[in-house]
């Protein structure tokens, strides 16, 4: 508990000495990364450096949530351990920050000091075997009786199944006809509590995160009325809040395990010699790093503007151009880096203990939690051409300079985004469209970290990479094509008989 008195920079080098300690010499990454779980002793001495303090409120005995420490912790553990980070993440994200935003005196004193004191875990429950991005429709639901809530259901994929000490469950409240309210509620489940035991029905045999459980829950519980959450207004309200300051905190995790693809990538590139010359004097070679250190300077942007804007103060829910683009986009590049790195790498990137492996098998999920990135880049440019149409100005270069999230950069984009756009368009073409608007949001918050003292080689080298980007995903929009995947295909469609 001592560490927690320490100035947050130095507090930060010592957690980062403790898991080098831990990795490299306690214990072997390399070994102990393919089995599941992580060694005991590897979390206990993690732990043990209270790293979830940054999620907890000083009143409590935290570090203040405040949103550039929660940032630089994931930052640190991700570059020795994206498993590592997701813990962190989901506990901090998912769990801390809304039940001090929204829980009960009397629930975050309990949950704060075993969190503080017993190095408690928490997780949040939304997904459903039928419902996961529909999660809307999701069927768990809750009755009053009395002061207490019976809350009944099945949810799968939670991160930390089977090891958090509490789970935030989502559900929809029963009404008298039987039906399912709209709205959504949220209940702190201590699983310590003999009534609020959750069963794991099914331990999941997931591709990558070995060191994080998943699996199917049965959720059969009677959680007391002070351990449910107070929204300000709706549970939907809450959801989006909770939801979007977590998507603002995806670039915490991709920070580190970015930096590390692009430490590994200029290392391996500067020692390995082919036809008697350094890989990194190749052309396409440093292409490819560039690419790397292009992601590396946009998560550092999306960093610095989270660490600045999304606070636990603020309600984010209608943020949703800038927390979908943030996720969407750092989850590409996140899973970008590890491909180019694992393709430099060579045959040895394909051993399954290579950092890059595991980062294409650790980093791809994030593709498709919290929001399935099709859908979260679809969302994007809905909301965006809504706004267009309110102001009848459907140039996509006109509006991109008088709206706020690319307002600086939106000249530099000029002549590959002077086009009119229509409100409706098949979906793929939203999709192209999302993604352009997320590159010209990310390069805007690029520009604004340069004017805060960034260095300006590596702004100048994102900024080509992203109009480089930019280009190529407008010339895929403005490709006119809604081919139909033909369905009933095996009939004279064998290559045998031609
Ligand atoms: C490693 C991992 C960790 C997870 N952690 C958690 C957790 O901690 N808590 C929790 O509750 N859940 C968690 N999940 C569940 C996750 O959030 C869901 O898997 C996700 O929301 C997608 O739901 P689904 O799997 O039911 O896919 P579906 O809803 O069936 O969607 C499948 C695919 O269809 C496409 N798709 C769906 N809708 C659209 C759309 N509107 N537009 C375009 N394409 C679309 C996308 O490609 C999508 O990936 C986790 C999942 C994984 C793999």
């Amino acid at each position: 508990m001592d560490t927690e008195l320490l100035p947050f920079s130095q507090y930060l080098e010592s957690f980062k000495e403790t898991l080098k300690s831990v990795f490299y010499q306690r214990d072997n990454i390399e070994q102990f990364i393919q089995k599941r779980g992580f060694p005991a002793l590897v979390l206990r001495d993690i732990m043990a450096k209270n790293p979830l303090s940054v999620g907890i409120p000083k009143e409590y005995g935290g570090r203040g949530v405040i949103m550039r420490e929660c940032l630089a912790m994931l930052d640190a553990a991700s570059y020795e351990s994206l498993p590592l980070s997701l813990t962190f993440g989901i506990n901090i994200a998912l769990f801390l920050e809304p039940v001090g935003k929204y829980g009960s005196e009397e629930a975050r004193k309990s949950i704060f000091n075993r969190f503080m004191t017993q190095q408690n875990m928490g997780g949040l429950m939304i997904t459903e075997p039928d419902f996961g991005s529909d999660a809307l429709s999701m069927q768990t639901y809750c009755e009053q009786d009395g002061t207490n809530y019976h809350v009944k259901g099945t949810k799968h994929w939670q991160g930390l199944t089977g090891m958090a000490d509490y789970w935030l469950i989502t559900s929809r409240k029963k009404l008298d006809n039987g039906d399912l309210a709209r709205d959504i509620d949220f209940f702190v489940c201590d699983v310590q509590q003999s009534q609020q035991r959750i069963i794991v029905e099914e331990y999941y045999n997931n591709l990558g995160l070995f060191p994080i459980p998943y699996g199917k829950n049965k959720i059969d519980v009677i959680i007391p009325q002070s351990y449910k959450l107070i929204p300000e207004s709706s549970g939907l309200n809450l959801m989006m809040d909770l939801l979007h300051r977590s998507r603002y905190q995806f670039p915490g995790m991709g920070m580190g395990f970015i930096r590390r693809m692009l430490d590994e990538a200029i290392a391996h590139c500067k020692s390995r010699m082919v036809s008697g010359k350094p890989l990194i004097q190749l052309d396409q070679v440093q292409h490819q790093i560039n690419k790397i250190q292009s992601a590396f300077t946009v998560c550092s942007a999306m960093c610095a503007r989270s660490a600045a804007y999304a606070g636990v103060e603020k309600n984010l829910s209608p943020d949703a151009i800038e927390a979908n683009s943030m996720k969407a986009y750092v989850t590409d590049l996140m899973q970008m880096a590890a491909q180019v790195l694992t393709q430099l790498k060579g045959a040895n990137g394909y051993k399954a203990e290579s950092v890059s492996a595991r980062g294409i098998i650790d980093s791809r999920p994030f593709r498709i939690f919290e929001g399935s990135n099709d859908m979260l880049y679809t969302q994007i440019f809905e909301m965006v051409s809504k706004l267009m149409v309110r102001q009848k100005n459907m140039n996509l270069l006109s509006f991109l300079k008088g709206f706020k999230l690319t307002q600086q950069v939106a000249e530099r984009f000029d002549s590959l985004v002077d086009f009119v756009i229509t409100p409706k368009m098949p979906q793929r073409k939203s999709v192209d469209m999302g993604k352009i608007l997320s590159r010209i949001v990310s390069a805007n918050h690029v520009f604004m970290m340069e004017t805060k003292g960034f260095r300006q080689d590596l702004v100048a080298n994102c900024i080509e990479n992203l109009k480089h980007e930019v280009a190529m995903l407008v010339s895929s929009y403005q490709f006119t094509s809604a081919i139909q995947p033909v369905e009933d295909y095996k009939e004279s469609s064998s290559w045998f008989h031609c």
